[in-house]
């Protein structure tokens, strides 16, 4: 389980167990894609879920950050703070390229990660950042989600 009070950054963290991290080397693991912002459908019989184009709206489009990040839990419900005891069974919806999802199944970071390459080009050029792709749902009914399933994103 991530340590709060333990804050070290050791050499190639993210080639260590999930377990082991401190939390901030929890933090630094996300490539900051913004892509587990998106809106999700559930389908009730299969259970698969599909993302939409559709962000949240507190996400800043253009750095993929968001703009209400300590009161987030009050404003939506249901948005998740990943840690080591939710990841499991959250697992069902995070984004593929995921890196805490990846590192959870012991896979390597890919190739594009800012970790890896010392800054976002390599990610935005392969299309993993949602900046200019998406909508916000202030900007959408919320029964049109379905309009706006994409495929360029998968659990
Ligand atoms: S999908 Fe994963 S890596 Fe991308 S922003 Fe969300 S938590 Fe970070």
């Amino acid at each position: 389980m991530t340590d709060s009070s333990n804050t070290e950054i050791r050499d190639q963290f993210w080639l260590r167990p999930l377990a082991e991290l401190s939390r901030q080397e929890w933090e630094m693991l996300c490539d900051g894609c913004a892509r587990c912002c998106l809106k999700k459908l559930q389908d009730v019989d299969s259970l698969k879920v599909q993302f939409t184009r559709v962000a949240c709206r507190y996400l800043n489009q253009n750095q993929c950050t968001c703009k209400a990040y300590k009161t987030r839990q009050f404003k939506v419900p249901d948005c998740l703070v990943l840690d080591m005891e939710n990841l499991p069974s959250a697992l069902h919806w995070i984004p593929e390229t995921c890196a805490y999802k990846l590192r959870f199944l012991d896979r390597p970071l890919p190739d594009w990660h800012p970790l890896l390459t010392g800054n976002r080009t390599a990610m935005i050029e392969k299309g993993i950042s949602i900046t200019g792709r998406i909508l916000s749902e202030d900007n959408v009914h919320e029964n049109g989600l379905e309009e706006h399933v994409i495929r360029w994103v998968k659990a």
